[in-house]
């Protein structure tokens, strides 16, 4: 056992760099431990989430009656080192959800994100153009983390080491330690895959919507200690349609042979943002005209159509995560399994009724046909809620010495992708966590 620090970050993605590099920054002994040990292509226009990927988790997941496999980044930088690089922040109105005081919190939390990150818009590839030419005045511009081709990270942004935090990688944590003996009361430390142990005055998981509930359901918080770990996770649903070479440009659905020395473009450069009415109230979508067939973004990939993606971005619908019945988390607990990760457990048919609306509305702008393809947006959140598993400054409830900061405690998935809202978060939660200390 090592001695105790002032903090142990679990998880070195997107919230464990911020929380790290903010806490070492002022001053405390951080530790890092991160499960993956290799570094991620730092081009920015690959995803390596495909099947070769070394980068990844891999979680299992149903949904729509068939399993899907949930990529995480396992990764310094975790899943900001794989994901599309889209950075958009969550409107104000959707704040208000939050609590009173989140809007004056987020508005700060993201401008130490902004300074930092700097995500820039990219110029708007054929496809964005054809599709949003299609929806005038729905087309919004998205900035990607990147610098020219390169992707920025936050473990670029926010340099955990650079700023004085022991980053161990190839350190997958297996469990949260109990004084006493017992979980729930004091966590005074984690326990490696590897039997090492190491304590500290408090724990910050920042594992992902995923790694954390598994962490804290193996360690024992769960239902039955109060805390309802995943019981009601929200994503953002999405289907993908193809896109029909003799109606699409030439140029944006043609399978030329990649040309290995030019970058393909970002993944996405807009998005068209649609109201849907649909029995009395009106959902958000969001048309992601995607720049490439998604095998020329992700490694390993096996050829398939081009498609673009319509997501519903007010679900009502929300997903659920169960302890796997094998209690065993095997030799390594965060290589993605221990979950049963339901998606749609707790399906809404307003939700199939507004996907299904906009897909006709899509069909219909661009002249398509054919049937959608179920999938996901990979933006699972909520699964230890701020106000249900963590109060508002991410600690767990009724336990000390234990605080989560990561995707988990959205109180509400925002009408926007994650991540740019996950690193404003985190901003926030860290200077809790170092308030904590002082
Ligand atoms: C393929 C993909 C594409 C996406 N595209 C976008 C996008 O374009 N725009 C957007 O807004 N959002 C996107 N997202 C979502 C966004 O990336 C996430 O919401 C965000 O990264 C979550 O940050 P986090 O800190 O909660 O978790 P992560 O960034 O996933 O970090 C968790 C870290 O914890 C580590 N870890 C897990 N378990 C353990 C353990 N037991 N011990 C030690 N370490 C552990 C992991 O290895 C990982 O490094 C995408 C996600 C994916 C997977």
């Amino acid at each position: 056992m090592t001695g105790r620090v002032d903090l142990l970050v679990v998880g070195a993605g997107a919230a464990g760099c911020v929380v790290a590099a903010r806490a070492a920054e002022a001053g405390l002994d951080v530790v890092v431990l991160e499960a993956g040990g290799r570094r991620a292509s730092r081009r920015a226009c690959v995803l390596d989430v495909g099947p070769d990927s070394e980068v990844v988790a891999r979680y299992p997941a149903e949904l729509d009656g068939r399993t899907v496999v949930l990529p995480r980044g396992r990764t310094v930088g975790g899943s900001g080192a794989v994901n599309g690089g889209y950075c958009s922040a969550t409107p104000p109105a959707d704040l208000a959800g939050w609590g009173p005081d989140w809007p004056r919190r987020y508005a700060v939390g993201l401008a130490r994100a902004a300074e930092r990150l700097r995500p820039r818009l990219v110029p708007a590839d054929p496809v964005a153009r054809w599709v949003s030419a299609a929806f005038p005045g729905r087309g919004v511009d998205v900035a990607q983390a990147r610098h020219g081709d390169r992707r920025v990270t936050a473990a670029d942004a926010w340099d955990p080491a650079a700023a004085g935090a022991r980053v161990l990688t190839g350190a997958p944590v297996r469990e949260l330690r109990w004084a006493g003996g017992h979980a729930g009361g004091t966590c005074d430390g984690v326990v490696l895959a590897d039997g090492r142990e190491f304590a500290a005055r408090e724990v910050v998981l920042c594992a992902g919507a995923l790694g954390t509930a598994a962490l804290l359901l193996r360690s024992g918080i769960g239902p039955a200690t109060g805390h309802p770990v995943g019981r009601r996770t929200e994503e953002h649903p999405e289907v993908l349609l193809d896109l029909d070479p003799g109606v699409a440009p030439a140029t944006t659905v043609r399978e030329s042979a990649p040309d290995p020395g030019q970058a393909p473009p970002a993944l996405l450069s807009r998005v068209v943002r649609l109201p849907v009415p649909v029995g009395g109230a009106v959902a958000e979508v969001e048309v992601r005209p995607y720049s490439v067939p998604l095998h020329r973004a992700i490694p390993g990939l096996a050829p398939q159509p081009h498609r673009i993606g319509i997501a519903l971005m007010t679900p009502a619908g929300r997903g659920e995560l169960r302890p796997d019945t094998d209690p065993d988390p095997g030799p390594d607990p965060a290589a993605g399994g221990g979950l049963r990760v339901v998606l749609d457990a707790h399906p809404d048919p307003a939700d199939a009724a507004a996907l299904a609306a906009a897909t006709g509305i899509v069909c219909d702008r661009l002249g398509l046909a054919g049937e959608p393809v179920a999938s996901t947006s990979q933006h699972l959140s909520g699964s230890a809620r701020m106000g249900e598993v963590v109060d508002d400054a991410g600690r767990v409830l009724g336990v000390a010495g234990l605080r989560v900061a990561d995707a988990s405690v959205l109180p509400a998935l925002p009408r926007r992708g994650p991540y740019y809202t996950v690193l404003a978060v985190a901003e926030d939660l860290a200077a809790h966590a170092i308030a904590g200390r002082a």
